[in-house]
């Protein structure tokens, strides 16, 4: 990304203690552009997002056809951070075949009967395939660590809630993802970093808007009480799950199109760092290409017209 681009997306690096606070949520770190105005920095975004899809359709072809790895989008955000919205303009345009979303909510009795990365195992992408995670296990380190009482209904062993519990929940998280990228898996974790204001501003307008209201839950209204408490918890899963193979981004998501033109921006440049190449051609197919070729040249009229 060049400076020009550059509108501050940031990774985490392994190891860091992150505090939110210093990640920001709308531009502030692009003042140039800020003072242009939210029109143009739609504007802007728009274009560059439409860019970004073009290249990633290109790009995705070629991972499709290569079939080595596959790719892993994780997506996480406070309720309206734009996950949703994130997913229909980021993935409009690649090739339907190729691509798997999978939206997590909480688990179901039938789920609860396996351990908690049974169901994201079997969700994986496929060789070739572009996968997203529409929420994911993060929430298993998440919401149960703000609401405890969760643990209770899903038939744990003893010694659940403990520091030890946790601390083997990371290790698990950890491990599964090492063992994914060892297997050809890449894994991009994008975190839509929203403000508690713009989080309001969204709110009001789910429920004034009819084409919006269904998607409004009276859970929206409560976990957001607890807004501090998940800003911590993800504070600590940032800083205890970022890792060279599998980083953590924290995109400012307050713009939504801004937040989706940097997504798109990272899923090329991770596909484009790949030695992706199309199947070579032996020599043997040089031959039958040229065979095929020159009858079909010399078959222009059509015998049933004869
Ligand atoms: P939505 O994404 O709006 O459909 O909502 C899904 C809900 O499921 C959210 O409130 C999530 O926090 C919740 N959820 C997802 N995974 C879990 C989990 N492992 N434990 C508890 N709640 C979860
Ligand atoms: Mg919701």
């Amino acid at each position: 990304m060049n400076e020009e681009t550059y509108i501050g997306w940031s990774s985490v690096p392994r190891g860091m203690k992150v505090r939110l606070a210093d990640f920001h949520t709308g531009l502030a770190k692009n003042l140039k552009r800020d003072k242009k105005g939210k029109k143009a920095i739609k504007q802007w975004a728009m274009e560059s997002l439409n860019e970004n899809r073009e290249a990633l359709s290109t790009a995705h072809d070629l991972f499709w056809t290569d079939k080595r790895y596959s790719l892993l989008i994780i997506l996480q955000g406070m309720d309206t951070a734009g996950k949703d919205g994130a997913i229909k303009h980021v993935m409009s345009g690649l090739n339907p075949q190729g691509c798997r979303v999978e939206s997590f909510g909480v688990p179901t009795r039938n789920e609860l009967n396996y351990p908690f990365l049974w169901r994201f195992w079997r969700s994986l992408p496929r060789k070739g395939e572009i996968g997203i995670f529409n929420r994911s296990y993060y929430e298993d380190v998440l919401v149960p660590k703000i609401h405890p009482e969760i643990l209770d209904t899903q038939r744990l062993p003893p010694g659940y809630g403990s520091k030890s519990f946790w601390d083997a929940r990371f290790e698990d998280i950890i491990s599964f993802e090492k063992q994914l990228v060892n297997n050809g898996v890449i894994i991009l974790k994008f975190f839509l970093h929203i403000s508690f204001e713009e989080q309001r501003n969204r709110l009001i307008s789910r429920l004034k808007t009819e084409s919006k209201q269904w998607k409004f839950s009276s859970s929206d209204l409560s976990e957001r009480d607890h807004w501090k408490q998940y800003q911590e918890v993800y504070e600590e899963i940032f800083s205890r799950t970022s890792t060279d193979y599998a980083p953590w981004y924290i995109i400012p998501a307050d713009y939504k199109w801004v937040a989706r033109t940097m997504i798109a921006d990272l899923i090329v440049l991770s596909i484009r760092q790949l030695d992706l190449r199309y199947p070579e051609i032996t020599e043997i197919q040089k031959v039958e290409i040229e065979a095929a070729l020159e009858k079909l040249q010399n078959t222009e009229k059509n015998p049933a017209n004869k």
